[in-house]
């Protein structure tokens, strides 16, 4: 029998996924406004305004420096990786890993037969590893959020060597945490977490250097398949379209959601208001006997993506079924990480009192298992 936690406990809505997450219901309204869209061509206007209205949005609310520009295509961000291997790095790339997502890129480059081995610079799950200058890089990797430990690291470009660039996984943090985009090359992402729609695509905000490396590196004779060349999805996306078919819907919800940010307040409201959620689940946990921040240094714990470990005599696994069966989602750990733990999407989408209706629904849980 599941334990029916009492109604005035329940957030208002309890979506609390790190990816595909929660989308909000204005988005749905948008999406069914717009209804008359889906279904027709994306080399026709009505579908091309849409990557339009996506592209400037994405500039305006990220703050992309001038002549840096956004560019799509299918594949999420896991296809951005083998881009970014073929067409990005041209000798060697140094990757910080510290989680699952910034393991998998050092792995793409590292297995590619054409390049240097990487070098990775790894940290344990729980805490960052910092990029660091080398001579001998062309190419610097790091996630901004790593999703699967719930461990942020700020965008910052290591000193030299010269005409070397950064790439930048956000495809978590994108939309919710602060960036100056004048420090990274490409700063890419997937429209499933903070921007609270479908997966399926990646986006990218690229530097003009960013774009003049994929030309080079593309006209230097290494075999880059049309469906992962990055100067293709930039010709494109230039154009408002992507290389393939996109999904109509993906889109629309893409749209809706930028142009909310925007019109809440930018970046600045967003990073704003999930810090304040991440605030409300952290000091939860810290006045707990039995629940800790899994991430041991306050100014790495993410605050979009909380996690938190659970006393070994809760069983976690537990607490996760019983949220589920009131109709309170996704709060599980990364299937790989393997921990007693609760990890906490809390994108701008998310309200901040959704977030503290959570944690008192995992109080009511713990009192009565
Ligand atoms: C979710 C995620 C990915 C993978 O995104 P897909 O669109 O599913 O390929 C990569 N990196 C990070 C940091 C993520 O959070």
């Amino acid at each position: 029998m599941p334990l029916t936690i009492p109604t005035h406990l329940l957030p208002n809505d309890g979506r609390f996924g790190s990816g595909p997450s929660k989308v909000r219901p204005g988005q749905v309204d948008h999406l069914v406004a717009n209804a008359h869209v889906l279904g027709t061509s994306h080399r026709k206007a009505p579908v091309k305004d849409l990557v339009r209205r996506i592209r400037e949005g994405v500039t305006e609310l990220l703050g992309a420096p001038d002549g840096y520009e956004v560019a799509l295509g299918n594949g999420g961000s896991t296809a951005f990786w083998d881009v970014a291997t073929l067409c990005l790095v041209e000798r060697k790339a140094q990757h910080a890993a510290f989680g699952e997502f910034g393991g998998k890129f050092a792995k793409a480059t590292s297995r590619a037969p054409f390049l240097e081995p990487s070098q990775v610079i790894s940290a344990e799950p729980g805490s960052v590893a910092y990029l660091e200058a080398a001579d001998d890089v062309d190419t610097y990797a790091t996630p901004h959020n790593e999703t699967s430990t719930g461990a942020m690291a700020p965008v910052l470009r290591p000193s030299g060597p010269e005409g070397a660039i950064v790439l930048t996984d956000a495809t978590s943090g994108a939309g919710a945490l602060p960036v100056d985009l004048s420090q990274t090359d490409a700063y890419y992402f997937a429209p499933q977490k903070a921007f609270a729609a479908d997966g399926g695509l990646w986006l990218a905000v690229l530097s003009p250097a960013a774009v003049e490396r994929a030309a080079r590196v593309e006209a230097s004779g290494r075999w880059v398949p049309e469906f992962l060349s990055l100067t293709t999805a930039v010709e494109n996306s230039r154009q408002d379209q992507t290389l393939n078919t996109p999904a109509v819907a993906t889109l629309l919800l893409l749209a809706d959601q930028v142009e909310w940010l925007i019109a809440q307040g930018g970046l600045e409201w967003s990073t704003k208001r999930c810090a304040t959620s991440a605030e409300i689940l952290y000091s939860w946990a810290e006045a707990r006997e039995w629940a800790t921040p899994f991430v041991r240094r306050p100014e790495e714990r993410s605050t979009v993506v909380g996690t938190i470990d659970l006393a070994d005599e809760i069983d976690a696994g537990q607490v996760i079924a019983e949220l589920r069966a009131n109709g309170v989602q996704d709060v599980f750990a990364y299937r790989k990480l393997g921990r007693n733990q609760l990890r906490v999407g809390m994108f701008p989408a998310v309200e901040p009192d959704d977030v503290a209706a959570l944690t008192a629904c995992v109080d009511y849980l713990v009192a009565s298992l």
